[in-house]
């Protein structure tokens, strides 16, 4: 059965490889974006997550030309990486603001339709990171575990709607984000991996997919990690 799914940061990175999942299976697929077209074949709407205008404004005009969001994939994130000691207040709260917050605005805005049509899927984009922690990454790990929290008190309060809330807390996948680190931790990071690799986005992309479909309907306030085994036990 074809579904409108909404992916924050869909116009690039893992969230785009998620969009042209969807898109392939049939679905009616939108994506933010912050400027710029969205790729084809895919609804583009102008949207920041930090701005709860901007969100509502957003699933409004998705509901209007696709319908309302069955699928919600909260993806759009980001880093500013820095050492605890050295984090400004400002660093610690735009990234929180952005990755757990944002997150929120569109799960809040998205629950009352899902409520409605008595079927939903919330799938929160995390991190290995979140569980695992990363030196440099207080901010970045503290929303991305916060994510999981979030999706928990979600599960509870709407699993017996026929609506699920699930993390995925992906490893190291090859985008601009990871492309950003340095050589160094890179190696790093791979040397510590059991796949001894990084992933494609298309990895991550198939677990959401599934997540979003009739076979993962009594997963509920999972944490499903696609990370090569990086953070086993965590
Ligand atoms: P990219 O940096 O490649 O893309 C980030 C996406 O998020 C872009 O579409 C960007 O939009 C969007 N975005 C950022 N801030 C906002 C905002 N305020 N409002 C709306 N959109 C925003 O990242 P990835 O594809 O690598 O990451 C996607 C998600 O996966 C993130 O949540 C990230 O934390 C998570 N993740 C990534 C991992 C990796 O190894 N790459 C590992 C674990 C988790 P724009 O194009 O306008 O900047």
């Amino acid at each position: 059965m074809a579904r409108t799914v909404l992916v924050t940061g869909g116009n690039r990175g893992i969230g785009l490889s998620i969009a042209q999942v969807f898109a392939k299976q049939g679905d009616r697929v939108a994506v933010t974006t912050r400027g710029g077209e969205a790729p084809e074949g895919l609804l583009g709407v102008r949207c920041d997550v930090t701005d709860s205008d901007a969100v509502d404004a957003a699933f409004t005009q998705v509901e209007a030309e696709l319908g309302p969001v069955e699928v919600l994939v909260a993806n759009a994130g980001m880093t500013d990486d820095t050492l605890l000691m050295r984090m400004s207040e400002d660093q610690f709260s735009r990234v929180l603001d952005t990755n757990l917050t944002g997150a929120w605005r569109c799960a809040r805005r998205a629950s009352a339709k899902m409520v409605r049509g008595r079927f939903g899927r919330m799938i929160f984009i995390s991190s290995v990171v979140g569980l695992y922690g990363g030196a440099g990454q207080v901010n970045y790990a503290a929303s991305k575990a916060g994510l999981v929290g979030m999706a928990r008190s979600i599960t509870r309060e709407l699993g017996s709607r026929n609506i699920t809330a699930n993390v995925v807390a992906p490893g190291f996948i090859e985008t601009d984000m990871t492309a950003a680190l340095p050589e160094e931790r890179r190696a790093e990071y791979r040397k510590a991996i059991p796949a001894a690799r990084f992933a494609a986005p298309e990895e991550v992309a198939g677990v959401v997919a599934w997540l979003a479909g009739d076979a993962a309907g009594y997963v509920n306030g999972a944490v499903i990690p696609v990370d090569g085994g990086l953070g086993m036990g965590h």
